[in-house]
């Protein structure tokens, strides 16, 4: 007999930039039924579900509506993409604060209505937001709420080191990992292509190792927030896409591979943090914290970042 699974309902919260970036990527894919869109501006919401239903019949049938936080009562995964950026002037501790206040109001309203969704945090600075929402629901399972992280900045490095050897950014295995900014952390011990460390691989165009240039490369995707940011404001597109790649490994329950940020309860020495190390995401979110063997010094500069947004959040008042 043919068994039939109830298509997913996905919610988002945030509709600006990274938010309808992720509700184009999502409605392409066609691996969910249904999309509620909310924003503390409904009129942007609106604008965004109507702009994107009526690219439908060019897309996946799926129901896409703008609502509020009873439609979210269903919801099996829910994307939070809602925060503000820096005003000029403003630190970035003022800014952490405005965000934690809109966090803290966003899950306070979700919780109201729906405690089994897995929650999936975009908002900046993602690690210390995830910590944010996490302490709101302490007794929800761990791993149920998670950050996008730093999957951003793993993609950008396989992107560079696959234009570098020429070779295709999937065949490149390599982590940044810990904060998703500017104390993250390349994991050069583990990096490969077709399991071969980055020291003895040889491209097809010839390019073998070169330090000088790999620390270049780790500073590229270091900075390129900022180099984006100069250039067009703010960054989307390939954040909507991570964010399509997690949900799809939940609502497909793929078991993926990623560094998305979540308590870390002792893993590889830290506590009281989210930082993001590879962990395996599926139907419950992330499933698994990873410990991978690192160098020292990698070892150190993960506690160096997990130290940083830990000074960070102590200033916030929560
Ligand atoms: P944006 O200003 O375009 O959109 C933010 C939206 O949030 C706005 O539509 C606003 O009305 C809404 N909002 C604000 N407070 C709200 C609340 N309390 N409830 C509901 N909605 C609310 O910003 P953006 O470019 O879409 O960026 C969104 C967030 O994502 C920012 O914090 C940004 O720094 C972050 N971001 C994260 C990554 C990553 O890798 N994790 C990458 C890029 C951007």
């Amino acid at each position: 007999m043919k068994t039939r699974t109830k298509p997913k309902t996905i919610g988002l919260i945030g509709a600006g930039m990274v938010g309808s970036s992720f509700a184009y990527a999502l409605m392409q894919r066609g691996i969910v039924g249904e999309l509620v869109v909310l924003d503390a501006n409904h009129a942007r919401a609106v604008g965004e579900v109507m702009d994107l239903n009526h690219g439908i019949s060019f897309a996946s049938a799926m129901t896409i509506r703008a609502g509020d936080y009873a439609d979210l009562r269903d919801a099996d995964v829910v994307v939070i993409t809602a925060g503000t950026n820096q005003k000029p002037g403003e630190t970035r501790l003022d800014l952490l604060q405005r965000n934690t206040v809109i966090m803290q109001d966003v899950m306070g309203k979700l919780l109201a209505v729906n405690t089994h969704a897995i929650v999936v945090i975009a908002a900046n600075p993602v690690d210390i937001m995830t910590e944010v929402a996490v302490r709101y629901a302490p007794t929800l399972p761990h791993g149920q709420i998670f950050g996008s992280g730093t999957i951003l900045d793993t993609a950008r490095f396989r992107y560079l080191l696959g234009q570098h050897y020429a070779v295709s950014a999937n065949s490149v295995h390599a982590y940044i990992i810990g904060e998703h900014g500017d104390s993250e952390v390349a994991v050069w011990s583990r990096a490969n292509i077709a399991g071969v460390g980055l020291d003895e691989f040889v491209g097809p165009n010839g390019q073998a190792y070169d330090q000088a240039a790999l620390h270049r490369i780790y500073e590229q995707t270091r900075d390129a927030a900022y180099e984006i940011i100069e250039r067009k404001g703010s960054t989307y597109y390939a954040i909507g896409l991570g964010l399509l790649h997690i949900v799809e490994a939940i609502v497909r329950e793929q078991n993926k591979i990623m560094t998305v940020c979540a308590p870390m309860d002792g893993h590889y020495g830290i506590t009281d943090m989210c930082v993001s190390v590879p962990m395996v995401v599926g139907m419950d979110g992330v499933e698994k914290i990873l410990d991978i063997h690192l160098a020292d010094d990698e070892l150190a500069a993960l506690h160096h970042s997990a130290d940083t947004l830990k000074l960070a959040l102590t200033d916030v008042r929560l």
